[in-house]
């Protein structure tokens, strides 16, 4: 293997699809960024006369998410000069330019069917020699590509990044059943030489080392908040900043997560695992549910546990 990454694409431009864009851009590489073509226009879409196939409206997703960057504290660029090195673009019009890069990271919605999906469309325009990996948080790197061909998979594996990508270190790499060994290599050292990130081989079990167990405390301490009757604030003052743990406060790091995606983490996880007592443990709280089927997913949408101002 041992090839030089020097263009990417980042199909999803969410919360980590645009910080992990913004990384690669930081340093140095030149990344597309693509999401899904709107179904709907916005009111100033529709006053500035815009249709639906306007080109700036079929861009929209990935153009907001780069501009969101320049808003976003910590800041995930380096400078915003830099941001100039993303290019946003939308899946119908511009997979096909994924032919001509380095490496594929898709981190598009946690959610199995979407990621299969995705991958089959990546694997007609995908040509040999390009990586291609997954963001997911824990669902099975083996069970994404089923159906794709043996040198496709060859290709493929987890990086799953965390949140915010530019300051958080660590990375999981997850090896599927087939991925190629040097491939494993090269881009564990890529990732900590030029990305500066401290990279665990994780195996390809329910969400992986980090979210396996982060899950379990933060469910546990969901419900304990629950039964105990302690507030938001209390959980926090007693698992942030007062503690010595600056970025780490329960509740503003689940909002900060997306409580959709955590949803998501634990309900993959509980389905996956087989003993009762675990069933229990990881089963999501009426009250998690509740928020995110109103619409309270956390920052991305200014409510979540607290109330973005
Ligand atoms: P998000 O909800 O912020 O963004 C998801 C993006 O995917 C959206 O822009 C959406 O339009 C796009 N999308 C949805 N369906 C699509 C499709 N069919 N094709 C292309 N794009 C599509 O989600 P996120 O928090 O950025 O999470 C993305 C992935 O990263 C998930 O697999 C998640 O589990 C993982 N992850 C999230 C975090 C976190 O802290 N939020 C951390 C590590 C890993």
């Amino acid at each position: 293997m041992n090839k030089r990454i020097r263009k990417a694409a980042v199909i999803g431009s969410g919360i980590m699809g645009s910080g992990i864009a913004a990384q690669l851009a930081n340093a140095g590489i030149s990344c597309l960024l693509l999401d899904i073509v709107p179904q709907r226009l916005t009111d100033a879409e529709m006053a500035a006369g815009l249709t639906l196939d306007h080109p700036s409206v079929r861009n929209r997703l990935a153009t907001a998410a780069i501009a969101g960057l320049f808003k976003t504290k910590p800041a995930p660029l380096y400078d915003n000069a830099f941001a100039e090195r993303i290019t946003p673009g939308n899946l119908e019009d511009h997979l096909a330019l994924i032919a001509d890069v380095d490496w594929v990271i898709e981190v598009v919605v946690e959610n199995l069917e979407v990621k299969q999906k995705l991958l089959t469309q990546v694997e007609r325009h995908w040509k040999p020699g390009t990586i291609v990996s997954s963001n997911t948080s824990g669902i099975s790197i083996n069970a994404m590509t089923e159906g794709r061909s043996e040198e496709f998979r060859s290709h493929f594996l987890g990086t799953h990044f965390f949140n915010p990508p530019r300051y958080m270190k660590l990375l999981e790499i997850i090896p599927g059943q087939m991925t190629d060994p040097e491939l494993i290599q090269d881009l564990s050292r890529f990732c900590e030489r030029t990305l500066g990130k401290t990279v665990v081989l994780a195996k390809d079990t329910p969400n992986f080392i980090a979210n396996r167990i982060g899950t379990y405390g933060l469910l546990v301490t969901l419900r304990e908040m629950e039964e105990k009757g302690y507030t938001v604030e209390e959980v926090d003052a007693v698992t942030g900043p007062a503690m010595g743990r600056p970025k780490s406060a329960t509740f503003r790091t689940l909002d900060l997560v997306g409580l959709d995606t955590f949803l998501h983490v634990a309900d993959n996880v509980y389905a996956n695992v087989k003993d009762e007592a675990e069933k229990v443990v990881f089963a999501a709280p009426e009250s998690l549910k509740q928020m995110v089927s109103r619409g309270w997913l956390g920052e991305k949408s200014g409510q979540g546990f607290y109330r973005k101002i």
